[in-house]
């Protein structure tokens, strides 16, 4: 047998080791690496993970393991090790890193609950409050210190307690509570060793009909089912079958379901295509590793549009044929419900999904599926990275350059980066996807730490969008003012409408005008808390921080000379909608940004509005730039080009050629060809000459 009488445990806090605890007896049989479990840690009870046991401890005295609340471990061995990784190159504890490994709603809390012990009350003396204590839990057995306090008045009760358990007095025990829990229904089973004779159904039949009409339906068809639908069916009360049970003709029991999440989010169609020549060659460079059993991390540059989705679809399918299964990451998948709907139309049930748009049910049972190896491919967000599945052949990370694969607190991940380590550490290849990859990837391409696929024409016979560059210097001299919707914009604009087509318009900052000026002495309204200055919003009238969310009315004077009126300077995507409003007088226009899209679904709702032409002019940020697919838009246009280019970041460059480049290949993936419009005011910069030639 294994040596298990420690386990050595980490915990979700910035300790850089692990903690040595004895393994209770009572515990022998059970205990095993990758557990959860729970220990005491100074006053506290937390949960931790056992990742080692062993015969002997370094230490001494240790204390005892208090509980283990699963009855399997929760991690395997790749996730355990993964993790020890990530807790050294990005600098955090390993207790952290597991932490972040498991959706929030797996997480449990540990409380203590506390007893009597009857028996020790002797006589003796007790303050006041241990009284109150002692008269409670008497009165009603166990209770946590929450419910103690708040019997006996708000007070803090910890000295109270911890005096009454030294004195023996009280017994304390830990209880595991999760933040979710399974969903059951109630189902209903005939007893099949119970079937009375004809005689006394018959009986049953003139003395309760309803109850035989249930019993027979029960009996001649499917002999097990959901009970609710069961009543329903013959308008029977849930009476009904308890007196059946009574009768031991049927029993009922809890059955565990799965909430499952939305999956008609966007419809696709499962049909596998036959791939073109550059899909080929690179479907058989995947296929190839992964029938070797080899690690190997590719990069798939293919222009949008370019069937990059179908060569993951068929690698997975490989894969699953070789038995192994598979994990695809896209970025904030909210926003991208037509992906999730590709696969799911290709591999219907295999699949679980992973987000933070579900609700933390949906969540916690989607991973339990993956956990359980219910499904073989998970699809997800950046945590979908850990996701519980055993023997991964393949991952994918689809749009491999997004910034939301970057974990912006503690463990700081790149999920990019995990996965490639993740598909190290299993034998598997990693699949990192783009029309414009990061310069790390692409640069790893040359290195040859990374084989590079490319995919240089569109799948369908769609052609790539013509791109032009409006100088809005020239435009504003011309026009003697300054405007946002340049002439050719507008005219191109005019003429699609006309024509029953979509337009998108692009535009990345939200809100109506991201600052609010004293024109008199220069005033900015800004936060007071950031610095950074308040955006007007106009719908609900009141200025907004966009770092903190701080919000302020919006003022009538200038706060430092009284001025008024003041300006509302600059442009954000309600006033570009409040202009369309007032220029497109017959057409349907409507905003998609962080300010629209708040609330389950949101995005999923305008989009699938978007993609039934009932929009004909999308505006939004730079959330409407991605991924999507719709047909009908031959026109992209965007009002600042250069909007990104000003942000002091080193990546300024890169993320602006990323942006225009995603949002210029929404235009033209039907049948008719696309225009995009670019409005700038620097024309020569080469993250905007680029955009050009794609
Ligand atoms: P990407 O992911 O590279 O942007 P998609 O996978 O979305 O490109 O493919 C763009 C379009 O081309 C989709 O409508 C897809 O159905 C189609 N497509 C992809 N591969 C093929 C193929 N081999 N034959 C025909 N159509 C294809
Ligand atoms: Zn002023
Ligand atoms: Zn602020």
């Amino acid at each position: 047998m294994a040596p298990r009488e420690f386990a050595a445990v980490v915990l979700p806090r910035p300790i850089d080791h692990s903690l040595t605890y004895r393994v209770p007896a009572s515990l022998f049989s059970r205990v095993a690496v990758g557990m959860r479990a729970l220990v005491p840690l100074g006053k506290r009870v937390e949960t931790g993970y056992v990742i080692g046991l062993s015969d002997h401890a370094e230490v001494s005295p240790v204390k005892s393991l208090l509980d283990l609340p699963d009855d399997q471990p929760i991690f395997s061995p790749v996730i355990l090790e993964l993790c020890r990784w990530i807790s050294e190159y990005y600098c955090c504890a390993w207790g952290e890193a597991l932490h972040c490994a498991v959706p929030p709603g797996v997480h449990t809390q540990t409380k203590l609950r506390y007893t009597l012990i009857p028996e020790q009350l002797g006589p003796g003396r007790f303050s006041e409050r241990q009284r109150k204590v002692i008269a409670e839990l008497y009165k009603r057995g166990a209770l946590s210190e929450g419910q103690l306090a708040k019997a006996i008045g708000p007070v803090a009760l910890s000295n109270t307690l911890r005096a009454l358990i030294n004195r023996g007095i009280l017994h304390a025990e830990p209880l595991a509570t999760s933040g979710v829990s399974a969903k059951t229904e109630t189902y209903v089973r005939l007893v099949e060793e119970k079937v009375p004779p004809v005689s006394e159904l018959e009986a049953l039949q003139r003395r309760a009909p309803k109850q035989a009409a249930v019993y027979l339906d029960l009996l001649h068809a499917v002999p097990e089912r959901p009970a609710s639908a069961l009543c329903e069916k013959h308008q029977a009360p849930m009476t009904i079958l308890r007196a059946l049970e009574t009768r031991g003709l049927v029993t009922c029991f809890a059955h565990e379901i799965y909430r499952r999440p939305d999956a008609h989010a966007g419809h696709a169609s499962a049909e596998k295509l036959v791939l073109n020549q550059e899909q080929q060659s690179a479907h058989n460079a995947v296929t190839q590793t992964l029938t070797q059993q080899r690690f190997q991390t590719f990069l798939l540059k293919g222009i949008t549009g370019s069937g990059k989705t179908e060569v993951y679809l068929q690698a997975i399918e490989h894969a699953l044929a070789l038995g192994r299964n598979a994990i695809i990451l896209v970025p904030e998948i909210s926003l991208t419900p037509q992906t999730v709907a590709r696969f799911q139309a290709r591999f219907q049930n295999a699949i679980a999904v992973l987000h933070s748009g579900l609700s933390a049910g949906e969540r916690y049972d989607e991973w339990r599926q993956a956990h359980r190896g219910q499904v073989r491919i998970v699809v997800g967000a950046r945590s979908a990275v850990f996701a519980p599945l055993s023997n991964v052949g393949i991952i994918v990370v689809d749009e491999e350059h997004d910034t939301s694969y970057k974990q912006a607190e503690t463990p700081r991940y790149h999920a990019r980066d995990v996965a490639i380590m993740r598909a190290k550490l299993c034998n598997a290849v990693c699949i990192l996807g783009s029309a414009t990859p990061s310069i790390e990837s692409s640069y790893n391409t040359e290195t040859g730490k990374s084989v590079r696929l490319e995919l240089r024409r569109r799948a369908t016979e769609a052609r790539l969008p013509e791109v032009c560059i409006v100088d809005m210097r020239k435009e504003t001299a011309e026009v003697g003012a300054p405007i946002l919707l340049s002439r050719q914009l507008e005219q191109e604009m005019q003429w699609r409408v006309q024509a029953g087509e979509q337009v998108i318009l692009l535009l990345n900052r939200r809100g109506y005008a991201p600052f609010v000026l004293c024109p008199q002495c220069g005033w900015v309204a800004t936060c007071r808390d950031c610095q950074v200055s308040l955006t007007y919003h106009a719908t609900g009238a009141y200025l907004n921080c966009h770092y903190c969310n701080a919000r302020r009315e919006v003022p009538q004077l200038c706060d430092e000379c009284h001025f008024n009126p003041l300006l509302f300077m600059g442009a954000g995507t309600q006033k570009i909608e409040d202009i369309l409003q007032r220029t497109f007088l017959h057409s349907r226009i409507e905003r998609m940004d962080a300010d629209t899209t708040s609330g389950k679904g949101g995005h999923a709702k305008i989009l699938r509005r978007f993609a039934a032409q009932e929009i004909d002019i999308l505006v939004g940020t730079q959330m409407i730039a991605k991924g999507h697919d719709f047909p009908a838009v031959t026109l992209v246009g965007v009002i600042d080009a250069d909007i990104g280019l000003a942000f002091p970041d080193f990546r300024a460059a890169e993320t602006t050629f990323q942006l225009l480049t995603q949002a210029a290949g929404r235009a033209g993936r039907g049948d008719r060809a696309g225009k995009v419009v670019l409005q700038t005011f620097r024309p020569q910069h080469y993250a905007i000459a680029h955009v050009v030639g794609h």
